[in-house]
This record gives C-alpha cells, sequence and structure tokens, in this order.
C-alpha cells in the first residue's frame, strides 16, 4: 500500500502547481493532475487548502559537541527529534576534527555518536581544524570514498579551531581538485580577541559585549578575505556560513555578480532577532542570545535585517541553515557569569527554520517559492544530494512535508518546542502557518500534532559533490 497525498499544492522553486502525489516505498513515484491520483488501495491524505514541500534540509547543525567547557544540550536523538518536528528531513551536522588529532578520528567519532539515534537522514560536513599535509591528504580520500565533500575552516578562535590565511589557501587549492565544497565562519578572530581582551578589562562583562567586540566590519573584512584567497585559489566554491552583517553581504553580493562561485548562508535569528530586546536584557539573561557571528544592533548604520532578507529574497544568499548549536540556561549558558567571554557560544533553533522563514512569507520579503527553494532545494544541490533529496518528483526520496497555511504555531517551551533546553530564543513567536505531516522516506514521522518517529529511522547519507555549478 502506498499513500497518495491528493489535493494540495506542490511547491517547487520554479514554481507551485496543483497536483496529487503518490508515495510508493521510501520514493515518490508519481504526480498527477488533481483528483486523477490511484486511490485504491492507497492511504490517502487530503492535503486540500495546503502546500506539499520537499523535507527541509539543515546543513548547518552542532549536535553532541563538545563546546566552551560543556556539550551542547541536544545530542543526534533528541537534536533529530526536533528536526523532524519542524519539517527537516536531512541535517548536515559538523564534524568535529579535535586539534592536533587525525581528521578520521574525528569522522569515526561523529559516526559513532550519531549511528542508531537519528530520527531523520544524516551527513557530516568535516572541520579542519588543522590543516597540515595529512589533513589534506584526508580531504581527498573523505570526498571520494566517505561521501563527505564539503569542508569546515573558521578564520575566528585563534588558538582553537583558527585557519591562518595559508592554510585556507591551501585548503582550497586542494578543493579546487577534488571538488569539495568550502565552508567558511569568516569573522577576523585576530582582532576580536584584541577587542574582548580590552572590553573585559575596562569592566565591560556583561552578555551584550559580547556583540559590540565583534562588530560587523571585522564579518566583511573576513568575508572579502575569504573571497580574495578563493579566487586566488581558481575559483573554488566557497560557502560563507551564517551571514549575520550587512558588510558580509555587501562583499558576496559583489563576487557573485563578478561571476565568483561564492555563496552565502544566513540563520533565521539574524533574520528575525536583534541585540535590542535580547542580548541587553537585564542582569544575565542576555546570555540566553549569545551566539557567533553576534546579534546585530538595530542601531547599527546598517539595517542588517532588511538587507539579509532582500539578500535571500534576490538569491545573494543562497541557503538558510540554523547552526543549531544549543545550550541550556542553567549550568551552560551561566558557565559566563561576569564573563561574556566563557558564555558558551549557540542558540537552538533547527526545529524552526521552515516556520520562521514561512513567516517572511506571509511578511512578503520572499515568495513560497523561494522559501522552498533557500531551506530545500538549494541545500540539496549545494552538499550533492539532489535529486534524492530537496525536491518533489518521481524517484526523489518521500520525503515531504504538507504544511497548513491557515493553521497557526506558536513556538516556546509548553508550546511547541521539541529541542532539549530549558528556553527558547523565539519564546512567544506565532507562526501563521503550521507543519500538518512529516515523512521521511515514505515514513510519516508527525501528524496530527503527534510523533511516531523513531531513533534510527534515519539513515548516514554519502553525498556526491556540489551539483549547483555543473
Ligand atoms: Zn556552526
Amino acid at each position: 500500500m502506498g499513500t497518495l497525498i491528493a489535493n494540495g499544492t506542490v511547491i517547487s522553486p520554479t514554481g507551485r502547481i496543483a497536483q496529487d502525489v503518490l508515495v510508493d516505498g521510501e520514493r515518490i513515484v508519481a504526480l498527477y493532475i488533481p483528483g486523477t491520483g490511484p486511490r485504491d488501495g492507497h492511504r490517502v491524505i487530503d492535503a486540500t487548502g495546503k502546500y506539499v514541500i520537499p523535507g527541509g534540509i539543515d546543513v548547518h547543525t552542532h549536535l553532541d559537541l563538545p563546546l566552551g567547557g560543556t556539550v551542547v544540550s541536544d545530542n543526534f536523538e533528541t537534536g533529530t527529534i526536533a528536526a523532524a518536528w519542524g519539517g527537516v528531513t536531512t541535517v548536515v551536522d559538523m564534524a568535529d576534527q579535535h586539534t592536533g588529532e587525525s581528521v578520521y578520528d574525528g569522522l569515526a567519532e561523529w559516526h559513532e555518536k550519531a549511528a542508531g539515534k537519528c530520527a531523520v537522514d544524516y551527513s557530516f560536513t568535516q572541520m579542519i581544524s588543522t590543516l597540515d599535509d595529512e589533513s589534506l591528504k584526508a580531504m581527498d580520500y573523505l570526498t571520494e570514498h566517505e561521501g563527505i565533500t564539503s569542508f569546515k575552516f573558521f578564520m575566528a578562535y585563534p588558538g582553537a579551531c583558527y585557519s591562518d590565511d595559508g592554510q585556507i589557501l591551501r585548503a582550497m587549492q586542494q578543493a579546487s581538485r577534488n571538488g569539495g565544497l568550502i565552508m567558511m565562519h569568516a569573522e577576523n578572530g585576530i582582532a576580536i580577541d584584541v577587542l574582548v581582551a580590552q572590553a573585559l578589562a575596562r569592566g565591560e562583562t556583561d552578555p551584550k559585549y559580547h556583540s559590540f567586540t565583534r562588530p560587523p566590519e571585522l564579518e566583511g573584512e573576513a568575508t572579502h578575505r575569504a573571497i580574495v584567497l578563493s579566487k586566488v585559489a581558481g575559483n573554488v566554491p566557497l560557502y560563507i556560513v551564517h551571514m549575520s552583517a550587512a558588510e558580509a553581504l555587501d562583499e558576496v553580493a559583489e563576487a557573485r555578480h563578478n561571476g565568483q562561485n561564492v555563496f552565502g548562508e544566513t540563520c533565521p535569528q539574524y533574520l528575525h532577532l536583534t541585540l535590542e530586546g535580547t542580548l541587553d536584557r537585564p542582569g544575565f539573561e542576555g546570555a540566553k542570545f549569545v551566539c557567533s557571528p553576534p546579534l546585530r544592533s538595530k542601531h547599527d548604520h546598517r539595517n542588517h535585517r532588511a538587507d539579509l532578507w532582500k539578500g535571500l529574497r534576490m538569491n545573494e544568499l543562497a541557503v538558510v541553515a540554523t547552526d543549531h548549536c544549543p545550550f541550556c540556561f542553567k549550568d551552560q549558558k551561566e558557565l559566563g557569569r561576569g564573563n561574556f567571554a566563557k558564555i558558551p557560544n549557540g542558540l537552538g533553533g533547527i526545529e524552526h527554520r521552515l516556520e520562521l522563514i514561512y513567516q517572511g512569507v506571509v511578511a512578503g520579503e520572499l515568495s513560497l517559492e523561494r522559501w522552498v527553494e533557500t531551506c530545500c532545494t538549494t541545500p540539496a544541490r549545494l552538499f550533492g544530494l539532489f535529486p534524492k533529496k530537496g525536491i518533489i518528483a518521481p524517484g526523489s526520496d518521500a520525503d515531504i512535508v504538507i504544511w497548513d497555511p491557515n493553521r497557526k504555531t506558536e513556538i516556546g517551551v509548553g508550546k511547541k518546542h521539541h529541542s532539549n533546553m530549558d528556553y527558547s530564543v523565539y519564546e512567544g513567536t506565532i507562526i501563521d502557518g503550521r507543519i500538518d505531516t512529516v515523512m521521511s522516506r515514505g515514513t510519516v514521522l508527525v501528524e496530527n500534532d503527534q510523533y511516531f518517529g523513531r531513533p534510527g529511522h534515519g539513515k548516514f547519507l554519502k553525498r556526491g559533490l556540489c551539483n549547483y555549478l555543473a
């Protein structure tokens, strides 16, 4: 018995079409003119008045990651359950290379953490914190044999996962030969460390100083430098993660205008939140909102949020991911009391990306088609998962979300909130739409506000090369 999703509107980057979708086994097997899909012997889900979209793909998450003297609060089980509740059917998590240790050991550790635990399909980006000859060779091996085709580097955090310009250039040259995608955390960490030390010396220890010591200019500068290095390395595809600043967006937009293979990612927190009302809350509550790059001030001379929405609409930004990196307030964020530099960096949001970007559709910031493109289809294409993932089409995996534009969602603890966190940065946010059904490879994970998934349903995905350019 298959499943016929009848009378819905299928959304893809190229448009919206009324279609019946037939699922058999783990795949979509056919699309029909509405009302003509075969019903006999199949379960029929009536999607009248609803949108049928590909399952979301979150290409930037951190599950079970040791960071800031603690470990993020979601492991692969709780994090992927939250993902499923949010209509995310694929996550690409970052496998950590412990500084000075082998890339292969880091990858093996991540496989162990995830095996048998995931509710949805998963893959890894390999983070490289020690770029030496062995790591360069590992990049080739992972690309060719392990289905790991994206590599993440940090221009921030000197003394930890930081790579210098020479190391980054060598990694980019390697990627230009093996076809890997370079993901870059672009902030000038050397300059930031000076500003942090100066602020602490002045007694400026509150959470809001986290933002003031990481100014948008230093994100723009690092983004520029990464783009120049990628050009020198032969116009290798470069993917700038979690862009928060208009200054960085300018750099990506100009590079794209000039024909460079540069792609920008932003996250819901930078589109929806500002420093005001979050990091500047009285007492220590602002710690709940500490992430890097930081939430930006609405009093900056640039309107970062407006520019990022525009960038998303205009394809200057290609992807929305979450950088899901959750901590509880109690005992975790609290590690930074009295010193903002010791607050574990990161926000949770794996569950709320489709919801928060959909709200941008409601507000007229972007189209339904761009919503699906930036959250589902382009991530699949950039990360070598298309057309298995990221599109409603015959032959593709039956990763499907049925979205009801006539219901509402209230985000928050005790409302809709499934991440293992004792707070939500989106507490009380109302979304003018609601996820009805989430299907992963033909299996219903969420329906009627109930969860039917299980750990181990999610499979590791060996990915191909970025196919956005070919
Ligand atoms: Zn990250």
